[in-house]
Formats: structure tokens, sequence, C-alpha cells
């Protein structure tokens, strides 16, 4: 093993995929840019390291985009001020490496020819290099890096002749996962890829429209839900009311099943369902499937803690807290230096001796990626005292990167795609490691398992079976599915 895999790295202190987006607009409130500013907090966990928000007041656009967590940036009264108007929406982003200039900060806000157009995006355009690099030999100019930037310019050079189809026209020209929300002068547009990969839901408070990456953020500032926007479905809101456009060839929804695993928030209910009880009945599934005989289950929190509590009930185990995390510890907080990576993770999580002293431990985590964080772990519940570690992950082993909005790091990098089971419980010294399979996780969100030939989620990550077409990745090491898609298929 080379010996950066065995450092915990700044990125790696967490290691999770990470969703790298959330997206909240709201039409006809005064206070609009206010309460965009609470829809963007508690949608935090879709991106913490730079938002944005663009106003409308009726005359004039008003653009405010910064690096760093709501909370310190779009609090201040001052910047609040300058956004005025009755009509916002708001973006909050997880940049990767390279990406995160203020130049890539959402909302994307241009002026065309009839108007300022502003754009928010969950999710990634798995065509859009192809599409820009077809627009700068047409003349068009890009000012940033982002795949919302090519959006822009598909809207600015359509040929059709009002927004509503113009838009319509540059939607239909992208492959990937994209949930989007809009602003012109007149209209908040949403839309959803044709395959649905990422949420969005329509709400409505006292009247006024909004568009959010998930309900969490209609039950922060207590607008009440409406309904998922449908896979395909493009809704235009005016004063008169809501109208839906569906300009996509029909398929099969493919929903990003990861959603349930770890990226919504458990308060969240997604496509009719609490992620909370659906991690719980994970938990359940992963005991049903992998059970142990152990004296405790302990999460690994905060994102293990809801499948832990399934594990725990299914299996008659006491569930304890027995590893306790550090709310207070940012991701920036990590230099990178020899010494200070070898601490990287006790900043985070610490066991708590007097719970696993003697103990035969279950450990419950959502995931394993690069496995540095869960071999550190592992290490320190031994070291507080632990009889056996075992560990339950409630997903099957993460094999293939994902590129539709999610952080990942390259396959190669994914421990499950270079080391069997076996090896894994080796790398991170367990007693013993299970994973959830992919059949148990389709019964956990409701389905009696998966469909080979039509499965109802996105499980690439898992299965390397991606839904769409990737078209700037054809060649990449890890895309199962290229050959069938260049093949005919969608
Ligand atoms: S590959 Fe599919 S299931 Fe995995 S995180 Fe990406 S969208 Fe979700």
């Amino acid at each position: 093993m080379a010996q950066e895999d065995n450092l915990p790295l700044a990125g790696e202190a967490d290691d999770h995929f990470h969703d790298e987006c959330g997206v909240f607009g709201i039409f006809g409130r005064q206070d609009a840019a206010a309460i965009v500013t609470l829809g963007l907090h508690a949608l935090q966990h879709r991106g913490q390291e730079a938002a944005g928000i663009v106003s409308f007041d009726g005359s004039q656009f008003h653009v405010e985009r910064h690096i760093g967590l709501i909370g310190d940036t779009f609090t201040k009264q001052s910047v609040l001020d300058r956004l005025k108007g009755s009509r916002a929406i708001g973006h909050t982003r997880y940049a990767t490496t390279g990406g995160s200039g203020l130049r890539n900060v959402q909302p994307f806000f241009a002026e065309l020819a009839d108007g300022g157009l502003a754009v928010a995006h969950n999710g990634n355009i798995t065509n859009a290099m192809t599409v820009q690099r077809r627009l700068q030999k047409e003349g068009s100019i890009f000012s940033s890096t982002s795949d919302t930037e090519t959006i822009m310019h598909l809207v600015a050079t359509s040929k059709e002749r009002d927004i509503n189809s113009r838009f319509i026209d540059a939607v239909r020209q992208l492959e990937g996962a994209f949930s989007l929300v809009a602003l012109t002068s007149k209209k908040m547009i949403g839309c959803r890829d044709p395959l649905g990969i990422r949420p969005l839901v329509l709400g409505d408070l006292d009247g006024s429209y909004i568009l959010a990456s998930e309900t969490v953020a209609l039950d922060i500032i207590g607008a009440r839900f409406v309904r998922d926007l449908l896979p395909g479905e493009i809704v235009v809101i005016t004063s008169k009311g809501v109208e839906s456009f569906f300009p996509f060839e029909k398929q099969k929804p493919r929903f990003c099943i990861f959603e349930y695993v770890y990226f919504a928030r458990p308060d969240s209910s997604v496509e009719g369902r609490n992620v909370y009880e659906v991690r719980k009945a994970i938990g359940a599934e992963l005991a049903r499937e992998n059970p142990v005989d152990a004296d405790i289950v302990v999460p690994v929190p905060d994102s293990g803690t809801p499948a832990a509590i399934g594990f725990a009930q299914a299996s008659n185990l006491p569930f304890e807290l027995g590893i306790i995390r550090n709310h207070y510890v940012g991701r920036t907080f990590i230099q990178p230096t020899d010494s200070i990576r070898h601490m990287g993770v006790k900043l985070k999580h610490n066991a708590n001796r007097r719970s696993i002293e003697g103990k035969r431990v279950v450990l419950v985590d959502d995931s394993i990626v690069r496995g540095t964080t869960s071999q550190k772990i592992v290490q320190m519940v031994r070291e507080a005292g632990a009889k056996e570690v075992h560990m339950r992950i409630a997903s099957p082993p993460t094999r293939a990167s994902c590129f539709y909005g999610v952080d990942t790091p390259e396959t190669a990098k994914l421990l499950a795609s270079r080391m069997s089971v076996e090896d894994m419980a080796e790398f991170i010294r367990v007693d013993s490691l299970g994973f959830l399979s992919i059949d148990g996780l389709y019964r956990a969100v409701g389905e009696a398992q998966r469909n080979n030939e039509q499965p109802q989620y996105c499980d690439a990550c898992f299965t390397k079976d991606y839904p769409t077409r990737l078209t700037d990745h054809e060649g990449a090491d890890n895309v199962r599915t290229l050959s069938l898609l260049a093949a005919g298929g969608q």
C-alpha cells in the first residue's frame, strides 16, 4: 500500500461521496432573499464551500456569490439589503479541488437579448464539455469551468422565440443529471432531467411558490410540501400560477439511490418516503443479511446512526453511542502536514471508552469510499478496549465513480474497486466485514429486488450500470455501459 493511502488527507478526513449542490427558489414574496437564505441553510449538507443568491426587484437583478457557509455570509444584513425583490433563487455548493473559485459559484447570471437569466443547478451534465467545445467553435466565450454556464449559453443561442421554448430547447440537448432552478424577470422555472436522478420539490408558502432540493428546506420556513417534480418535468411559475411541460421522451425514472443512503437529510422525504425511516429499514436489512454475535451496536456518527438504530432493533442488540462526533471541526481546519494528518480522524470522532471497553462491537457506517477513515475509526475503537470489532456497511461496496453531481474519487481510489470484501476486512483490520446487498438495498427502499433488466434507481456507483450516456467520459476505465449505449442505448 502506498504511504499516502494510509494518511487521512484534508478531504479524506470525511471519507464520503459528497453531493455537490442544493438549490432553492421562491416566487412572489417580499422578503425573498431572506427566505432563500433560510432554505439554503437547511440544504447546507448538500454543499458547504460556496453559495449564491440572485434576486429580482421588478426592474433589476441583484447577484451575491460568496465562498463559505450560508451562516457566515448571507446572514449579514448588508448582504441581504442588497438582494432586493420578491423573487429569488439560491444555490449552495461543494466544490471539487481546482473548481472552487468564485467564478464557478452559482447561480450563474447573464443579461441575454431579451432580459436577465439566472440558473442554479444540482447534478452534472455529462456532455457539457462536448457542447461547450461546439459552442466555442461557433463563437461563444466561457468565463467558468462550470457545466451550468453551458446551459446559459444554450438558452442564449437558441433560435426559439420565447424564453420557455428556448429553455426547453436548451435542456433537451443535455445528458446526465440536472435539477435546475432558473429566474427571469417574469418567471421562475424548475426542471428535472428525464430520469429524475436528483431530487426537486415544489412547495407553497402562503401562496408563494417554492422550488427546493429537499423537503427539509420547506419545513424550516413553514412552507407546505406540494409535490415532487416529476422526472422530465419543467414547471414555469409566474404570477398566474404553475404551468407544467414534459418536453423529453418518456423514460423509466432512475432516481439516485444514494440519496437514501447518505446524501439527503434524514428529516427529508424523498419521492414520498421519509429518509430516516428508509435508513432504519436499510439497517434492518443489513442485520438480516449479515448477522453477528456481538454485545453492542455503535454507529459511526452521524451518517451511520439511523442504519445502526435499524440494525440494533432488528438484531435485538443494545444501541450505544460508542463514538462521539465533534460537530465543530470545519473541513478546512486540517492542514496538509504529516503530523496533523495523522490526527485527522480523532479531531472529528472520539471513542466513548466506557461504552466500548471489553465489548464485542458492531460498527455501522453508511459506506466505505477509500477506507482510510474506517481504518482509523476501527483502530480507535480497539484502542478504547473493544474485544472484537465487526463492521457492517449500510450499502453495497462502492466500486465506481459517480458522474451525476457527486464528488467521488477516481475509481482506482475506491477500496472496493481493487479489493475483495475479505481483503477490505484485512485492510481496515476488523474481525468481520459485511455489506448490504444490492437486492437488500432495493428491498429497504420499497422494491422487491433489483430488476436487472429495468432497475428502478440509479445505482451505478455499486453496479457500474450508468443510466445515461457519458459522452464527455467515454474511454474512462470504469464505465461498463458505454459500449452498450454506443451500440444503440439511450
Ligand atoms: S452513481 Fe448514481 S447512485 Fe451513485 S451517487 Fe451517482 S447518481 Fe447516485
